[in-house]
């Protein structure tokens, strides 16, 4: 954001993403508090009119007015771009929030986008729904088909937008190759690594010119504040969307914002560890006999399994799906409600990233809002649960989900 102070953090060249993840800042206030200073204030008082004319002018660098910049929030956006690889990020109120921003920002009417039928919901809906009202049109094509891709691509493309793995079967898509496409077509590839986050894969590294963040889930990581974030090159980033948000207003608290940023500092620990947790748990459940099918990229069951061990660190994520058997929708949503219904240690609730884990039932949840014939493209069928596994002793998760797994054959 040009109308605000860049911060030099006086760090030298060539730092680990682990050292950025928890060094990357504003610089101290006057006090030289240790940990970031928290700046909830909704304005900044100016020394002088002639002062605050240049900073409102973009003139000089000064904050001025917290929809237009606070230092909480940039300390949250230098960190996520430092992780990510970019050249600059723009922190939003929500996840929802960044991919609007981004329609916004790249979209008129009369463009074409092409994105994935695996979608988080509330995205499907945004691009299916909302930006066709302003004449945006957009296709849905398989995730995993890269060819299916490359045939939806038209004159009037101006954007790609994948998420991978995505919520919640796990599907990946090769984020390279549909980085070629978009740019053969002189579209713009956007990447969701809501997923996966930075520790895992980089999507920028990869070819992708953009990476969308909802800061809700790892990044925040312990399920208490909405946050979103869009990274990329400064010409989209600074140029295009921090102009944007300046009058569009869905930016991010200055609270929320220090949540984030204090929450990266633990990022890698806690998306290895959930990792390791969920890989342990995904190879047990693939043994248990009421189970038909487990997603999860760390599986050498998972069809695009190769892809994603050299797109994603060698490691699966946190995330796992797994369709409970039943001879009709009824009965395995049935069955699916039981296994929920009897955990007394993971929670019934619908978000991710969290260290505790959350269990939840995508088609009446996350996927609810969805046509049926939507939900079906999406794979996201009645007796599929999704596991959002956390930082608890996994023998505790899996008696867990055997009180219900065990007994739920039973309902007929
Ligand atoms: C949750 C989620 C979003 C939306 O983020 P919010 O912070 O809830 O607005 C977008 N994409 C994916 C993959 C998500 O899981």
């Amino acid at each position: 954001m040009n109308s605000v102070p860049k911060p030099s953090p006086d760090l030298p060249e060539g730092l680990h993403p682990d050292t950025l993840a928890v060094r990357v800042t504003v610089p101290r206030s006057q006090y030289g508090e240790h940990s970031e200073a928290m700046y909830v204030t909704s304005c900044f008082v100016q020394p002088d009119s002639e002062t605050s004319a240049r900073r409102f002018a973009s003139q000089e660098e000064g904050y001025t007015y917290t929809r237009t910049g606070n230092p909480s929030v940039t300390a949250f956006e230098r960190r996520l771009a430092a992780l990510e690889g970019a050249e600059s990020a723009v922190a939003t109120a929500s996840g929802m929030s960044a991919i609007l921003l981004m329609g916004m920002g790249l979209l008129k009417a009369g463009d074409h986008v092409v994105c994935s039928q695996s979608m988080f919901g509330s995205t499907i809906k945004m691009f299916g729904t909302d930006f066709a009202k302003f004449g945006v049109e957009t296709s849905f094509v398989s995730q995993t088909d890269a060819a299916a891709w490359q045939a939806a691509v038209k004159p009037n493309t101006r954007l790609l937008f994948a998420e991978t793995p995505t919520n919640p079967l796990t599907e990946v898509c090769d984020i390279a190759a549909l980085a070629a496409i978009a740019h053969e077509a002189g579209a713009v590839l956007a990447v969701d690594n809501c997923f996966a986050t930075p520790v895992l894969q980089r999507p920028i590294s990869l070819g992708a010119d953009l990476v969308i963040h909802s800061g809700t889930k790892f990044l925040d990581g312990q399920g208490r504040v909405m946050a979103g974030a869009i990274c990329g090159a400064s010409k989209y980033v600074d140029q295009i969307f921090a102009p944007l948000i300046r009058s569009a207003g869905m930016v991010l608290s200055p609270f929320n914002a220090w949540v984030v940023t204090k929450g990266l500092e633990t990022l890698s620990l806690r998306v290895k560890a959930q990792s390791a947790n969920a890989l342990q748990i995904a190879r047990w459940l693939e043994t248990h006999p009421a189970i038909e099918r487990v997603f999860y990229p760390g599986l050498p069951s998972h069809p695009q399994h190769a892809l994603a061990m050299a797109q994603q660190s060698g490691t699966g994520g946190a995330v796992i799906a797994f369709s409970v058997r039943g001879d009709s929708p009824e009965q395995t949503r049935a069955r699916a409600f039981h296994v929920i219904d009897s955990a007394r240690v993971c929670s019934i609730a619908t978000n991710l990233g969290d260290v505790k884990t959350l269990i939840s039932h995508p088609a009446s949840t996350s996927h609810g809002r969805l046509t049926e014939e939507q939900r079906q493209a999406a794979g996201v069928v009645q007796g599929l649960i999704r596991l959002a596994v956390g930082l608890e002793h996994v023998p505790d998760i899996q008696t867990d989900l055997l009180r219900g797994l065990d007994s739920c054959t039973s309902i007929v």
